[in-house]
């Protein structure tokens, strides 16, 4: 198993490969997945994918379909001649037919090119969760800050901090992706009910209010301009 993966849960491990040969797909995408905590590889082609993803034991494995030496759906096929890992395929390729073919062969799930970050861990949120039989609900961030979605609650070096409902929201909203900055617009169409759209103003109060609780100005940072990112403070 791979490091320990905050994102997923308390002493859960999660060990991802990814096979994709664009390499700003494959940079920014290994930079979501090891900012929260998961342990990815990445290989170029079909060939090294494959073998890799025979020879070491990943918990899910991100496959292109348009790599350099040959087709993913190959390369599917082959991984599933030997093993069971769960496969998602990430692809530019969004015909019923890759699809299906695709899940036919045992591929676990099918994502679009272009796809949120958000979308993608969601994902493998699911995968892990049906092949792994472990409480994942927590979402534990490195050391400090813990986040519970079920309970809905957040704790910071063990002590609850006693957030309001859309102050817990925007918190767990940035957390999900440490050091991805958000416009305000994003976070509120992810947090409001996009019936009643809150104002920047009242995000920023309640962002204000956060770090108030949490102690550190540091945990969200204001990018000038832009928005705001979530970023762990070490002890
Ligand atoms: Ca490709």
């Amino acid at each position: 198993m791979g490091l320990s993966s905050p994102v997923f849960g308390h002493n859960v491990s999660v060990k991802v490969l990814l096979i994709e040969d664009d390499d700003a797909i494959a940079s920014s995408l290994l930079a979501a997945l090891t900012g929260t905590g998961i342990d990815a590889q990445r290989e170029k082609t079909a060939h090294e994918g494959q073998a890799k993803a025979i020879s070491e034991n990943f918990d899910v494995i991100l496959l292109d379909l348009g790599l350099p030496d040959g087709d993913g759906l190959d390369v599917a096929r082959k991984i599933r001649e030997t093993a069971q890992t769960p496969i998602i395929i990430v692809s530019a390729r969004g015909d019923e037919v890759d699809r299906i073919v695709g899940l036919e062969i045992g591929a676990d799930d099918y994502v679009v090119k272009p796809f949120s970050q958000r979308e993608l861990l969601a994902r493998i949120r699911a995968v892990v969760r049906r092949n792994v039989p472990r409480d994942i609900e927590v979402l534990t961030l490195p050391s400090r800050l813990r986040i519970d979605e079920k309970s809905r609650r957040a704790t910071l070096d063990g002590v609850e901090l006693s957030l309001t409902a859309k102050e817990f929201d925007v918190l767990n909203f940035l957390a999900q992706e440490p050091g991805v900055v958000f416009r305000r617009t994003e976070i509120l169409d992810g947090v409001w009910d996009t019936e009643w759209y809150g104002t920047t103003k009242t995000l920023d109060a309640h962002v204000a209010a956060i770090r108030k609780k949490l102690g550190h100005q540091g945990w969200i940072e204001a990018v000038r301009g832009v928005g705001f990112k979530f970023v762990e403070i070490p002890e």
